[in-house]
């Protein structure tokens, strides 16, 4: 056999995920100038993963990344194979047959739970559920919202609960030219929403939300911003905190709230109510949601690592539709071990670990690798890495049997699988591109993986 990793037997990696961090990794490895076969599979027929499925419609600005990702995709080597679910249509150690090496890039695909009575009570939603729903993801095409509430509690205080709360707030102009599905904006505009209490744990010195994004909430046309300067008064550790020229973003953060806290209320048809110090600690209702019960919290230990602890407090926020927006964890794949308490593929450096030690030709990247944290290019270093680790594998590595993805090919196409390419996907983008324009949006996206198949199939 050959040397792996050179122009006569080229490194054939098979990525799954054609998210963000699939394409880094496909970039990172064409960039290593080691002769490489790429191919990624995606379970949906349309690449790149959030940045088409997460990213608020709203922020095109955000999704220009897109063109990066296309350039990589037309690098010689790289095949796209959408529509392909693994762990479904095809195994990992039957994967493992065709490819010297596997990268998992599957993200985080479920949501962290709160663990507390009345979760699953109707009314009561994941954001992903609703971020999915408004962004064409086919999983949530289904899902159904009740918008004839007036009250919404939005629980947690990332980006995505500012996103949730954002599009909730937002009137039918302010969505109208962004790529949010014709039907989730029709939708939407019959909301009766009036209220939506954006709801922290910590402080407003520990808030994860970013400047920008938090900004963007005192800029709605037809929402005021309500914050209680009370909820500012800080602790000591939180001073302390604040007042660390390195800590920046709190910073930020804490002048807008401060300058939100000052506002009158304008008496604009919906308000935005940001909460602090507050945890859920029931949801209660006879056969839907009625209301939150929410514990008041003080904060414990040291600045930096303040934890919220529970006082006897509590307080009833009536309420008809909840969002919980406490974070993603990833799901495990038969076949490749999971550490189940952080929801992520054990690993160092990205290379997977079992019992200690690397599993030989399975590599990870992106949030199934360190969690569900940072912004879209976060996930560049992160696939730097992985390949730097995979490259210094090579010479160890094991080549595989199946030196062809024809085969692989043959192999799905006999299960009923109907690949998609990345020529397809340009034909799916191009067409949602001039659904867009008719409407005067940047694209009309399709909704149904079905809808799509036979869209191609009849082109
Ligand atoms: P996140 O930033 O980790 O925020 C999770 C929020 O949930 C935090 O406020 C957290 O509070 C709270 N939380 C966790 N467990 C809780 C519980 N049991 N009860 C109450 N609150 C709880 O996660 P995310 O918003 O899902 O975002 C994921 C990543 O994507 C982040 O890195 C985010 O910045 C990024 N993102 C970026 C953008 C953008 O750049 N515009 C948009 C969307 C997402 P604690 O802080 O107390 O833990």
């Amino acid at each position: 056999m050959s040397i792996l990793g050179t122009d006569k037997c080229p490194l054939r990696v098979g990525i799954i995920g054609a998210g963000p961090s699939g394409f880094y990794v496909a970039d990172a490895l064409f960039r290593s100038k080691i002769p490489v076969v790429v191919d990624v599979f995606d379970r949906l027929p349309t690449p790149y993963g959030l940045l088409r499925g997460g990213v608020a419609p709203d922020h095109q600005q955000m999704k220009t990344v897109g063109k990066y990702y296309e350039k990589v995709a037309t690098t010689p080597g790289f095949s796209f194979w959408g529509n392909v679910k693994v762990g479904r249509d095809i195994q990992i150690d039957e994967l493992a047959k065709h490819y010297d090496v596997l990268v998992l890039t599957c993200g985080a695909e479920t949501d962290k739970k709160l663990n507390i009575a009345g979760e699953e009570l109707p009314g009561s939603h994941t954001a992903t559920a609703f971020v999915g729903w408004y962004n064409a993801h086919p999983d949530y095409q289904s899902c159904q919202f009740d918008f004839n509430q007036e009250i919404v509690a939005v629980i947690g205080q990332g980006n995505v609960a500012i996103d949730v709360t954002r599009i909730l707030a937002k009137n039918r102009k302010e969505l109208s030219s962004s790529d949010i599905t014709e039907h989730a904006l029709s939708v939407l505009e019959a909301s009766k929403i009036k209220e939506i209490h954006l709801i922290g744990r910590r402080g407003p010195v520990q808030a994860a939300f970013t400047e920008l994004e938090i900004k963007e909430l005192g800029e709605l046309e037809d929402c005021d911003v309500v914050v209680n300067p009370k909820d500012l008064e800080l602790d000591t550790a939180s001073r302390e905190e604040l007042e660390n020229p390195a800590n920046n973003k709190a910073r930020k953060n804490m002048a807008i709230l401060e300058e939100f806290s000052r506002r009158p209320l304008q008496h604009k048809p919906k308000k935005i109510v940001i909460r602090f110090l507050e945890s859920p600690s029931c949801i209660q209702g006879e056969n839907k949601v009625e209301a939150l019960v929410l514990t008041k919290n003080k904060l414990v230990g040291e600045a930096y690592s303040q934890q919220a602890m529970a006082t006897e407090d509590q307080v009833h926020l009536s309420c008809g539709l909840i969002f919980r927006s406490v974070g993603y964890r990833g799901v495990p794949l038969e076949g490749v071990p999971f550490d189940t308490k952080r929801g992520v593929f054990p690993n160092i450096k990205g290379r997977i670990q079992k019992d200690g030690a690397p599993v030989q030709g399975l590599y990870c990247s992106g949030w199934i690798k360190r969690g569900p944290s940072g912004v879209l290019g976060s996930n560049k270093s992160d696939a730097t890495e992985t390949v730097q680790a995979l490259v210094e594998d090579i010479a160890m590595m094991t080549p595989c049997t199946q030196r062809d993805s024809t085969a692989l090919k043959t192999l799905l196409e006999k299960r009923g699988v109907r690949i998609i390419t990345f020529d397809e996907w340009k034909t799916i983008d191009v067409e949602e591109v001039s659904r867009g324009k008719d409407l005067g949006k940047p694209r009309e996206k399709f909704r149904y993986i079905e809808e799509i198949i036979s869209f191609l199939d009849s082109h």
